[in-house]
Formats: structure tokens, sequence, C-alpha cells
């Protein structure tokens, strides 16, 4: 005797099936944004890195100390003529 599924077994299959598209298609979504939002991030750290001067990564200070003179890293020539008018 062959078994003929009833309209319910159809209907339940059909809305189980639909369920588990809906659920990848979600889960899709939601690994694709993930990734997006990952990219974005690491593209946004990378301009980050690229865009700020050695100097900053390394943690040297391209303004003196002392007054705030932008000295790029060199020796700041206020604070350097006054030590050496202090030093005669
Ligand atoms: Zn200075």
């Amino acid at each position: 005797m062959v078994r003929t599924p009833n309209i319910v077994e159809y209907a339940v299959q059909y809305f189980v099936n639909l369920f588990m598209h809906v659920l990848v298609m979600y889960w899709m979504v939601l690994v694709l944004i993930a990734i997006v939002v990952g990219v974005l991030v690491a593209a946004i750290l990378i301009i980050k890195a690229t865009k700020t001067p050695a100097r900053d990564i390394v943690g040297m200070d391209i303004t003196c100390k002392k007054c705030g003179t932008r000295t790029n890293g060199l020796a700041c020539p206020k604070c350097k003529n006054k030590s050496q008018s202090f030093g005669v």
C-alpha cells in the first residue's frame, strides 16, 4: 500500500522549507552585514594608520614640550636659544 501524504503534511513540509529558507537568508544577511562592518572598520583603521605620521605612532612629540611650538621632532629653536643664553 502506497502511503499518500495528505494536505497537512504538504503544508507542514512547505512551511518548514520556507522557514529554513528565511532563516538561511537572515543568517546570510547577518554574515554579509558582519563582513561589511568588518571591512569598513579595517579600512578606517588602515586609513588612520597611513594618515598618522610615523612620529605620532612612535610617540615622539612634533611640538616642543616646554613652549608648544611645532618643531616636527627637531630641537625647539626658542627653547634652544633660551637655554643657550641661560648657559652664557
Ligand atoms: Zn620650545
